[in-house]
């Protein structure tokens, strides 16, 4: 329902989470924009019942006010990237009807409070830069459009203008930085977060379920491209016994080790993740059984290769790996996991530090029968 709504007044519109405080901006600017086209029309619809008179020029610039902030609402729905030059059009426009206002209608002594009310519009949608200018530009225009008003201002008046305005100004800029940094605050500790809740904090490769995930969202993808694709299921071989020969930190090291190693000979849109204590699985986009077989065999080598070293013992680690390609039926990453998952059992059985891949468990069954 809430979304539905949002829709209808903001328009199909996403905003990344580093957005945030634009999305804050994009939203109150719309609504400002809104109010100004309701508070000009009610102006209009008092003066055509009679309720308030205002001079006639005074009537077209609001007549014209209104029109424009209508145009600007409706060229800013659904479209964030103008969101910085309808802010600019918006604050101008309502800057010059405000001094249009402080001109030409002398009966509202209070008219210089719009002064204000566009000082902290300023500050939230352009940033302190622009408040600076415009607190400099309205103390500038009063000043000088005082002179020419059927009643002036007392200099007592606008001494309490300049200085209130110089105040509020202050507020609004000091206000607006706390605003900026502690939406950028809260973006970095968001993405910190996400980062916390989808590595594994040892090895700092993917945990199970964002592998997964991932997984299953490359898989669509081929399937809709008709690109290849290959799993390969690592799992270390005799892990129980170094953590018993040891002890557990070794085992954590061992595994950090062997999660560094599997990383390094990684293409960017290789995906890598743990999903047991001991077991990886690696993803391979765009790659056939063949070039499977290949980095499996290498990434086997690397592992015997690796010796970390405990109390200045080296450990000897290696590990046994089932390799699936993409099939027809492989509508999933648990459909190909399940076969990578039999073809490391069989390089288990066959004696371990071996690659086996899942075709080869059909040419073991038919050479049998
Ligand atoms: P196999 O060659 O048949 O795979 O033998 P294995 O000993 O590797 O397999 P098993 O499943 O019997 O044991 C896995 C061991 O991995 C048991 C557990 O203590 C160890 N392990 C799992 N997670 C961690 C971890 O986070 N740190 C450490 N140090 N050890 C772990
Ligand atoms: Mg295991
Ligand atoms: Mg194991």
């Amino acid at each position: 329902m809430k979304n539905k709504l949002t829709l209808l007044i903001f328009g199909e519109i996403e905003f990344r989470e580093d957005e945030e405080y634009l999305k804050f901006q994009f939203r109150l600017m719309y609504a400002l924009l809104l109010m100004a086209a309701f508070f000009s029309g009610a102006f209009i619809l008092a003066e055509w019942l009679g309720l308030n008179t205002l001079p006639h020029a005074q009537l077209i610039v609001i007549k014209i006010y209104f029109a424009y902030s209508l145009l600007l609402s409706s060229a800013l729905r659904g479209r964030k990237h103008r969101f910085l030059a309808i802010a600019w059009l918006f604050a101008i426009a309502s800057f010059l009807s405000f001094l249009s206002t402080l001109l030409l209608v002398p009966e509202d002594e209070l008219r210089i409070l719009w002064f204000y009310l566009n000082l902290s519009i300023v500050y939230i949608l352009l940033g302190q830069i622009s408040g600076i200018v415009i607190t400099i530009l309205s103390i500038v225009c009063i000043f000088f459009a005082n002179q020419h008003l059927l009643i002036p201002y007392s200099t007592n008046a606008l001494t309490t203008v300049i200085l209130s305005l110089s105040f509020t100004s202050a507020f609004f800029y000091a206000y607006t930085s706390r605003s900026i940094s502690f939406f950028r605050r809260m973006t970095e500790s968001n993405s910190l977060l996400r980062e916390l809740a989808t590595r594994d904090p040892l090895t700092d490769v993917l945990n199970a379920r964002t592998y997964y995930e991932v997984c299953d969202r490359l898989i669509s993808l081929a399937l809709r491209t008709g690109d290849s694709f290959s799993v390969l299921f690592i799992d270390l071989d005799h892990f129980k016994s170094i953590n018993d020969q040891y002890g557990h930190e070794a085992g954590d090291a061992t595994l950090k080790e062997v999660a560094a190693c599997l990383s390094r000979h990684t293409r960017q849109s290789d995906v890598l993740g743990r999903i047991g204590g001991e077991e990886f699985s690696k993803f391979l986009p765009n790659t056939d059984l063949t070039m499977a077989m290949l980095l499996a065999e290498k990434l086997r080598e690397d592992i015997e290769k690796l010796t970390p070293t405990i109390d200045g013992k080296h450990i000897r680690i290696t590990a046994s790996f089932g390799v699936a390609s993409n099939q027809q039926h492989h509508q999933s990453i648990t459909d190909i996991q399940r076969e990578a998952d039999q073809a490391m059992y069989r390089a288990k059985q066959q004696g371990r530090n071996r690659v086996i891949n899942f075709e080869q468990l059909y040419e073991s069954v038919e050479i049998k029968s």
